[in-house]
């Protein structure tokens, strides 16, 4: 990575200096020089810290932009599994969820993550076995 390979340049560079310096036995110039080097290597942390969090949140907003919600759950493009809508709107976490079985009436998936059931009715009624939730709404 180019960063990288710049920073190392500027911590050698300043440690060239430092050495310099300290043969000419000026211990206050010294002194400056060595704490120049440590705030270079504190930025130069700080940059690795920022850019690998930069990176992270890059990741998640296209992610983000990537996930569509289709009534009861979201998807990806080119992906026919759905993601649990229960972790990706909590956590933002994508996870697909299980296919259980597809009966009749109705068809069953389950989140491996947070262990949601998702039972969708054939009648297009969307029933969640959670005691909080309200009563199952009419969708589409
Ligand atoms: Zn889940």
């Amino acid at each position: 990575m180019g960063a990288i390979i710049v920073a190392m340049g500027i911590l050698d560079n300043a440690k060239e200096i430092a050495n310099s310096v300290h043969e000419i036995k000026n211990l206050e110039l010294y002194a400056r020089v060595l704490n120049l080097h440590s705030d270079i290597i504190q930025l130069v942390e700080d940059n690795n810290r920022l850019r690998a969090e930069n990176g992270e949140l890059n990741k998640k907003l296209q992610l983000r932009e990537k996930m569509a919600f289709k009534e009861p759950f979201y998807f990806q493009d080119g992906d026919e599994t759905p993601y649990c809508p229960s972790c990706w709107e909590t956590k933002s976490f994508a996870i697909h969820v299980v296919f259980v079985f597809n009966r009749d009436d109705a068809i069953r998936w389950d989140c491996p993550s947070c262990k949601t059931t998702y039972m969708e009715k054939k009648d297009r009624r969307v029933m969640r076995p959670h005691k909080n939730e309200p009563p199952s709404t009419p969708w589409g």
